[in-house]
């Protein structure tokens, strides 16, 4: 099969990512094997390509935002049947015994595995993934507008929940790329106001578009003191100016897989019961209860389409600031 492959981290401008013909994966017990329709673009891909998360599987095919139709199950599998279409995320699956597992916190599992890092992702034709830990994608959504859904959809949806917020709130967003453009409209459906700051101008527009009440550069003050903020960009100088818009006992959640160092920081920014709160990969159920919420929403991704053998091309532009939305991965025309 055709597939983007990584064979060593390297910055993005070097554009890594080799465009090769590789053997088709075969399912085994309890798994599925999938057609690739679509393969969304994550800034956490960039941190796989650029060698930020240490690398795990030499070489490794990326992504993790799949989108695809069932086309065999391995021996054991019955959950799906050839042709159903289906979505393959970040978390690939959990040991489902240790302590968190039990504990109902899979997302954050001891021996965990993850799609596209730690095995085989979807910028490629086909990809294997265990039946328990694949979605069925709800009717209403094209392939190309349900795959940035899959993480930055689901990871968003995670910080808002953790945000706690009701009707009414005032909610900031920094940064404002594929998880911030979807949980905007997840917000205005709670009747939350969203204050985004955001560094590309072009990102203030869209954000002003989907609903924002205000926009502003990365350091701008919003003009109300914020319930919460949730922290998208991958900037850890943002924590402390984050900090300074939250209303006393304010929560800040981080919704990113890395960041650069977090400056140090007087006190004061922390007290007054102010919370920081990181978001860790997802579980099952929010990954259902996420997809359920976006058909009912409706929610409306705004994507740039890519061909596979342009992965690179798409990854650099996710860099350069230069997606209004989310990047997608035609694979099957
Ligand atoms: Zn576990
Ligand atoms: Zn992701």
């Amino acid at each position: 099969m055709k597939a983007c492959l990584l064979r060593t981290p390297a910055r993005i401008q070097n554009n890594p990512l080799e465009f090769s013909e590789v053997a088709d994966p075969k399912p085994g017990a309890g798994q599925v094997l999938v057609r690739v329709q679509v393969c969304g673009v994550c800034r956490t891909d960039l941190h796989v390509i650029e060698g930020e998360l240490p690398p795990k599987l030499s070489p490794v095919i990326p992504g993790h935002q799949v989108v695809g139709r069932i086309h065999e199950t391995g021996p054991n599998a019955k959950r799906f049947a050839k042709g159903d279409r289906v979505g393959i995320a970040w978390l690939h699956q959990t040991d489902g015994t240790c302590e968190y597992c039990q504990r109902g916190e899979e997302n954050l599992c001891n021996h965990p595995l993850f799609t596209g890092y730690t095995v085989n992702g979807g910028y490629a034709e086909w990809i294997v993934a265990p039946e328990g830990f694949v979605y069925p994608i709800p009717e209403g959504l094209t392939d190309e507008h349900a795959a940035p859904l899959l993480c930055a959809g689901i990871i968003g949806y995670r910080c808002l929940r953790m945000a706690k917020l009701g009707r009414g709130a005032a909610l900031g967003f920094y940064g404002f790329g594929a998880a911030a453009h979807v949980a905007i409209q997840v917000a205005n459906y709670w009747g939350v106001d969203v204050y985004a700051s955001t560094r590309d101008e072009r990102h203030q527009v869209l954000a002003k578009e989907l609903g924002a009440k205000w926009t502003g550069g990365t350091l701008d003050a919003p003009p109300v003191p914020l319930d919460a903020a949730i922290v998208f960009a991958p900037a850890g100088e943002i924590v402390p100016a984050a900090l300074k818009t939250l209303r006393k006992g304010g929560r800040l959640i981080l919704g990113g897989i890395h960041m650069s160092d977090i400056p140090s920081f007087p006190y004061d920014l922390l007290y007054q019961e102010r919370m920081i709160r990181s978001v860790a990969n997802n579980t099952r159920q929010d990954g259902e209860e996420f997809l359920k919420l976006a058909a009912e929403i409706p929610i409306r991704t705004h994507v740039q389409m890519y061909p596979l053998s342009e992965a690179n091309r798409a990854l650099n532009q996710l860099k350069n600031d230069a997606i209004s939305g989310a990047a997608v991965l035609r694979v099957q025309s």
